[in-house]
Formats: structure tokens, C-alpha cells, sequence
């Protein structure tokens, strides 16, 4: 027997249209991508003007499940053309600037994108791929007439190509399937793979991204997502803030420390998101300047592991509440948060502080366990490491145009209806995971796995350490063994003896590195993630001291 309930697809143009009749006048603040200066909309005209983009896209042939393509930060424009396209039924695929412009190119040519939608920032980006591109029908810059770049490529300037439009337009009334965004992961190894989200996976998940116990916004919240767009939808945020009627600050294309503080401070910011280089930059600019946030209550920090003075500065330098998240593209992103939990609270501060250092729990909708290598269930005892695998209605079971469904990570997509996340993690009996590793991360010396993330996160806290890594390097011995890579602070040049000494005591004595190597930079991914496979090429003809002496 079915249930008697309305029949009411769960589409993302219906987020926008509740927005338009239940918060018309809600600000939507951003950085003017031109000038730099503040430019304020309403979710009203927000909705208004992605109809004009839908009845534009329309005229120009764009049909449902046609592939819409921005490069662009976030603004009041990236977020029109994001409902307009997907409103339509149309798959709005965000392209990462942050890639090599081959990469970019790939990427187009691979998801058969008709429209390309950029911030003028990004023109040399877009003329270097355009002769490369073979779908691609029209480019569009995101600003007007007058702003319009100097350029041999034939664009038209986003205001002309909405004027005169009308502000009516039918959007949803199709499945709730059917697929509304694309992104592709940004894969260190191999080609990257599309994850092409549906209207229903997009809905649900930021309807748990907004529970309680993860972001948990309202109308009186004002947020600010400082991770992009092109990052995983900006971690259901684009969604969440219409959803409840908050209001939104995008930050356009300045993210440096000073930048992020005026804004935060002008706009009365209480919510913001990001990975931790931002808050990195952040800190840094209130220290120096002795300043304060004074209005930001919650700030969401993932993407990779949170460093500890990050989360003590915000916590007990600020009074500002860390929600670490832990995700991943494949999830929509979001996997777990670390909110703690009543049993928390009756633990003293460190100990509160230890729990928040974890990658958290899952919300409604996920659900995660941890399996050894033949996918036997791994006990939760906060000990044992497995790998990581999930399953929920957010959460990808292949990849666009790629029934192979391996992940980048050359692991089985499905397995078992969960998906191997590629990471290796402890489950504690509270049900917090943390993260102790990549699977392809993690070091196996002697049999046993050590955890390079551990080291990295101890590591940084040493005197006059920027950023550390710690690869497996050969061992005649003990098959590997850790290398410490240190990036010392500008001016700063900390020893090995001073960084050895520092690890001593903080991990199992078996865990220290071998030997520790100073570089200029460590380097980085597209989504400021350390490039461990970049690392590894490097050090490709290092031999450790130890192996030779073993040898
Ligand atoms: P995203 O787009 O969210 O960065 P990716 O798919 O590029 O997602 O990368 C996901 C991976 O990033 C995860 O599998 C995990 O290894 C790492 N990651 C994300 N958040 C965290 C976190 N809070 N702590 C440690 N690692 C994290």
C-alpha cells in the first residue's frame, strides 16, 4: 500500500523559490569581482535574475541535462547562473581555476559543456583552453559591458546576456532524479572523474548539512562560505542559506587574512566555512594586528585535517565554536562533523579539545564503517584502522560517462553498496572516526601501518614549521619508513635534532621518522591539499641514512 502524501519532487529550484516567498528581502552581499567593492542583492532579485539566465540559456538551445559550465568565485552572478541552469534542468558543472589549464580543458572537453560562464579574473585561463575545446558554444563573463576584458576570444558580457529577458520562466516539474550538478574530483593520479549529483542527492544533502549538530543555521545567521562553489558546492552552503533564509556574504575573489576579517566584521558574519589555509591566513592577520572577531559564533573547517592551534586559536583565543568536517566530492561532500556529544561535556576542556580534533560523526543520511582488507568489519574501538567505507542517498555509486567503478584512488567504487572513501580510519565507541590516513598514504613498516596525517598534524606545532609531510620511503628492512619533509617559516630554520626532540613522547617511538629533509615548499594540489604523489617524485632517489646502513 502507498502512502496518500502529495507527490513533490525534491528539485533545487524549489530551495530558490522559497527563498523568493518566504525571505524576498534577505541580503545576498558580495565582493564585486571588478572593483572589490560590496555589491548588495536580495534573494528576491537573486531569483528574478536566475530565470532571466534559464529563459537566456533557453534561447541558445540549452536543454535539460545539457552540461553549463562556471569558472568563477563566489558571487551574486555565479549563484544566478548555478539556479538558472539548474532550475532548468540542466547540469551546472563548476570547473576549478586552481587546475592546470590542460587539466581544464580535459575536463570540458570529457563533460561536453556548452556554455562556459567565467569571472574575468580567469580570461587568460579561458583563451589558453578555448582552441582546445570542442563543445563549447559560447563564453560568458561574468560582469557588463563596460568591464568587459580586452580579448581576441568572442565572449559577451553576462549583463547583455540576461537583459531584456524575462524574469518568468518554468523551472522544476521533471524527476527528482535527475542530474542538476557535476564536479569533477581532483584526482592526483589518472584522469580526474565527474560526480554528477541529482536534484534529490543535492536537497537531502544540505537538508543534513543544516541539522542541528552540523551546520545548524537559521534566518538570523548570516554566512559566509569562503570555500567555493567549485569545491563541492561550497559544502551544500549555496543551498543551506536559501533553505533557511540567512544571509549570504560571498566573499568574490579576496581571500587572504585582511580581506576575510572586513568582511567577517562588516557583515556581522555569526557562520563561515573553509579549509584550513584560510584561517591559517586569518589568525595570522588578527595576531599581528591584535584583533578579534566579534560576531562569528561557528566556523566549519575540513577539506583536510585541522590543525590544533587552529582549532585552540578559534576556540580559546576567540570563543568561536570549530566544526571540523571531514568529506569528500563522492559525498556530496559532507561525511561527518565533529560536534561533540553529551558524554564530551562531562570530560574536561583537553580532553574536549582531543575529541574536536577527529573527524566527528556522522549526520542522518550517512552511514560509515571501517574494514580490513578482505571487508571484514574492524571493531570500534578508537584503535584498530580499516578502511573507510559509505553509503546514503548523497553519495555516488559510479562516475559520469565511467561505468569502471573505480574511484581515482584505483579502489572499487561499490563495494558491497558502500563506497571505499580511500581513507583509512578509527571508529571510537562514541561512533567518532578519524581519519589516520589515504590508503595509499599510509606507511607499512614492518607489517604494521603507521599514520602519516598523526606525525603531520605534531609536526606543525614545532618551532618555526610552516607545513609538514611525511612520505614512505624504501626500506631494505622494514619495507618503509617514515620521511619527515619540513617547509620551515620565512626566516626560521629549525634542526632535525630540535624536530625529532619536539615528536618525543607524542608518538609511539617506532612512528619517528627516519630522517627529517628541509624544503623551499611543499607542494600543493588544486584544493591546497599537500600532493603527496608530487612529494614521493621528488624524493623518488633519497635513501634514508638508516637504509643505508641496513643495506
Ligand atoms: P574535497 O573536495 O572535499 O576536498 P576531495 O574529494 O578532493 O574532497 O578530497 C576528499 C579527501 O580529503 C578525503 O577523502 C580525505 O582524505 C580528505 N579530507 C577531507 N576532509 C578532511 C578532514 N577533516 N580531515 C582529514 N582529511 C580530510
Amino acid at each position: 500500500m502507498l502512502g496518500l502524501m502529495q507527490n513533490w519532487p525534491l528539485t533545487v529550484d524549489r530551495i530558490l523559490d522559497h527563498a523568493n516567498s518566504a525571505f524576498p528581502n534577505r541580503e545576498v552581499a558580495t565582493r564585486a569581482i571588478e572593483d572589490g567593492q560590496l555589491k548588495r542583492t536580495t534573494y528576491a532579485q537573486i531569483a528574478a535574475r536566475a530565470r532571466q539566465v534559464t529563459n537566456a540559456l533557453r534561447e541558445r538551445s540549452i536543454a535539460m541535462g545539457d552540461r553549463v559550465a562556471t569558472l568563477a568565485w563566489n558571487t551574486d552572478r555565479h549563484l544566478e547562473a548555478w539556479y538558472g541552469a539548474m532550475g532548468m534542468g540542466a547540469v551546472l558543472h563548476t570547473l576549478n581555476p586552481r587546475l592546470f589549464p590542460e587539466q581544464i580543458a580535459w575536463i570540458v572537453n570529457h563533460a561536453e559543456d556548452k556554455i562556459i560562464f567565467f569571472d574575468v579574473t580567469f580570461t587568460a585561463i579561458v583563451e589558453k583552453i578555448a582552441p582546445l575545446l570542442k563543445t563549447v558554444q559560447l563564453y560568458v563573463a561574468f560582469t557588463d559591458r563596460a568591464n568587459l576584458p580586452q580579448s581576441s576570444l568572442p565572449m559577451i558580457a553576462y549583463e547583455d546576456f540576461i537583459a531584456g529577458q524575462s524574469t518568468e520562466a518554468r523551472w522544476g516539474g521533471f524527476d527528482e532524479n535527475t542530474a542538476c550538478g557535476l564536479c569533477y574530483t581532483s584526482g592526483t593520479t589518472g584522469d580526474p572523474k565527474g560526480v554528477l549529483y541529482s536534484h534529490r542527492s543535492n536537497v537531502l544533502h544540505a537538508m543534513a548539512a543544516n541539522q542541528t549538530d552540523v551546520f545548524g543555521c537559521g534566518a538570523r545567521d548570516v554566512v559566509m562560505p569562503i570555500v567555493p562553489m567549485f569545491h563541492a558546492n561550497a559544502w551544500a552552503i549555496a543551498f543551506v542559506a536559501p533553505m533557511c533564509g540567512a544571509k549570504l556574504v560571498m566573499p568574490g575573489a579576496k581571500l587572504d587574512g585582511q580581506s576575510v576579517y572586513e568582511l567577517l566584521e562588516g557583515e556581522k558574519v555569526t557562520f563561515t566555512a573553509a579549509v584550513p589555509t584560510v584561517w591559517q591566513g586569518l589568525l595570522g592577520f588578527l595576531r599581528e594586528h591584535n584583533l578579534k572577531p566579534t560576531t562569528l559564533k561557528r566556523v566549519a573547517i575540513g577539506g583536510s585535517a585541522i590543525p590544533e592551534t587552529v582549532l585552540r586559536a578559534f576556540e580559546e583565543d576567540y570563543g568561536v565554536e570549530v566544526i571540523h568536517a571531514w568529506g569528500m566530492t563522492e559525498m556530496s561532500p559532507i561525511g561527518t562533523t565533529g560536534k561533540l556529544l553529551p558524554d564530551h561535556y562531562a570530560q574536561d576542556h583537553e580532553a574536549q579539545i582531543k575529541a574536536k580534533m577527529k573527524q566527528g560523526r556522522v549526520p542522518f543520511t550517512v552511514e560509515m564503517k571501517i574494514v580490513d582488507d578482505e571487508g571484514k568489519l574492524m571493531p570500534h574501538d578508537g584503535k584498530a584502522f580499516g578502511r573507510l567505507q559509505v553509503r546514503g542517498p548523497s553519495v555516488a555509486r559510479a562516475y559520469f560517462k565511467n561505468a569502471g567503478a573505480k574511484n581515482e584512488r584505483g579502489e572499487c567504487l561499490e563495494t558491497c553498496g558502500f563506497f571505499d572513501t580511500g581513507d583509512v580510519a578509527t571508529i571510537d565507541p562514541l561512533g567518532i572516526m578519524q581519519i589516520t590516513d589515504r590508503a595509499k598514504d599510509v606507511i607499512k613498516s614492518g607489517g604494521e601501518w603507521i599514520s602519516s596525517i598523526d606525525i603531520e598534524n605534531i609536526a606543525m606545532g614545532a618551532e618555526g614549521v610552516a607545513n609538514a609531510a611525511v612520505i614512505g620511503v624504501a626500506h631494505p628492512k622494514w619495507d618503509e619508513r617514515p620521511l619527515l619533509v619540513i617547509q620551515p617559516k620565512p626566516g626560521a630554520s629549525p634542526s632535525k635534532e630540535a624536530i625529532l626532540k619536539f615528536l618525543e613522547g607524542k608518538i609511539a617511538k617506532w612512528w619517528t621518522p627516519d630522517d627529517v629533509q628541509f624544503v623551499d615548499a611543499i607542494p600543493l594540489g588544486a584544493t591546497g591539499k599537500i600532493n603527496k604523489l608530487a612529494l614521493r617524485e621528488q624524493f623518488r632517489d633519497y635513501k634514508l641514512p638508516s637504509a643505508q646502513a641496513a643495506e
